[in-house]
């Protein structure tokens, strides 16, 4: 491991502009994902700066019934809270999904978003990659792909996002508050990540610097009858193959309103707002469900690969969305 020095700063405003003044330096939160790749010589940093104390570890009201949860709130508590459980459970479930009880115990609000994919060859210093190397090349065109997007992928890089919170988060509306050098800004989630494009380097809009305060989640009715599926190859411990998160709102049975995310399907948590247009006033049916994941998946790209690609997404991300909205709607087959 390289060696690096290590701040703590005496306020969120001071942490946000030493890393901004220095463009090796990184923030340190729990440190799940940020410690595996100095191991692994992903990351080298000549500075860490602990934010551990520097943003909120609450979860608060807000005036309008909405809930701001601090960046340093750990996954565990936000899916233990109950008005999280209550108002917006596909929260609770996609964070219960994720890693394990000790990681979630360490993992924090600003960090689950912010960790990076877990593309094998992103990983493994001695492929090229893109994102970790740019200019080098993509070791998973032609490689092992079964991990890899379907929707939104550039020649420069296939890679999934790969955080379970972050779809829940993207089909919630959440609104993230951000503390730069010399400004505070609010980006809505579902527009802080980015598609690989010609720059997969950058997985986020977010500036060197720019530190996550909090995540707001706005009133959201429908939320309260909303759920995370997630598919993988093993019952617990294991990344997405695809995830869904779903809310919907019924009435006599007809949807009325609808929020979808994909989670395991593009460099991004994939807000399916073409699957919301044609779930809208649709019968409450399996055959509106497919409609419905048959018009997000229309651009669908599956990748070949050594390990036969992942085509089997399509049929498996169509099956997860009507298996969700079945359950959430109470309708049989
Ligand atoms: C074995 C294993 C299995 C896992 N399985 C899953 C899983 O199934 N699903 C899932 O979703 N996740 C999974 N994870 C990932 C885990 O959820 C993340 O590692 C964790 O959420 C990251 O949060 P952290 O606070 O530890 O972030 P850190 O590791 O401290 O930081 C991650 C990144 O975010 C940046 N950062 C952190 N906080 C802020 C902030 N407030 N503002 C700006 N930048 C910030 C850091 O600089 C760093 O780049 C797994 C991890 C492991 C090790
Ligand atoms: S898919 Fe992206 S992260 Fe994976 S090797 Fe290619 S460029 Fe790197």
């Amino acid at each position: 491991m390289k060696p690096f020095a290590y701040h703590t700063p005496i306020d969120a405003r001071t942490a946000a502009r030493t890393v901004a003044s220095d463009p090796k330096a990184v923030f340190l939160a729990g440190g799940t994902n940020l410690v595996d790749h100095l191991k692994l010589g992903v990351a080298e940093p000549d500075l860490l700066v602990d934010i551990t104390g520097l943003t909120s570890e609450e979860i608060t009201e807000d005036d309008h019934g909405g809930l701001r949860i601090g960046a340093a709130v750990r996954n565990s508590d936000l899916a233990a809270d109950h008005r999280v459980r209550e108002r917006y459970p596909v929260l609770a479930q996609a964070l219960l999904n994720g890693a394990s009880g000790q990681l979630r115990n360490m993992a924090t609000t600003g960090g689950n978003p912010l960790q990076r994919t877990r593309c094998v060859y992103f990983q493994d210093v001695t492929t090229p990659c893109n994102k970790r190397d740019p200019g080098s090349g993509c070791a998973a065109l032609g490689g092992y792909t079964r991990y890899h997007a379907i929707l939104g992928a550039s020649e420069h890089c296939v890679a999934t996002h790969p955080s379970d919170m972050a779809v829940a988060l993207a089909a919630l509306d959440a609104q993230v508050r951000v503390l730069g050098p010399d400004r505070e800004r609010t980006i809505p989630f579902v527009a802080l990540h980015r598609l690989p494009g010609e720059h997969p380097e950058r997985d986020t809009v977010l500036d060197h610097g720019e530190l996550i305060l909090s995540i707001d989640l706005p009133p959201l009715p429908l939320a309260a009858r909303s759920a995370y599926r997630k598919v993988r190859d093993r019952a617990s411990y294991a990344f997405a193959l695809v995830s869904v998160a779903a809310a919907v709102e019924m009435d006599d049975g007809v949807v009325r309103d609808a929020r979808i995310a994909f989670g395991g399907v593009a460099h991004k948590p994939w807000r399916a707002h073409r699957a919301e247009r044609a779930l809208r006033g649709a019968p409450a049916t399996d055959d509106s469900y497919r409609a419905a994941a048959r018009a997000e998946l229309a651009d669908a790209r599956p990748l070949g690969g050594l390990d036969g690609g992942n085509a089997f997404k399509v049929p498996m991300l169509t099956g997860a969305l009507v298996s969700t909205l079945r359950e959430l709607t109470g309708k049989e087959a």
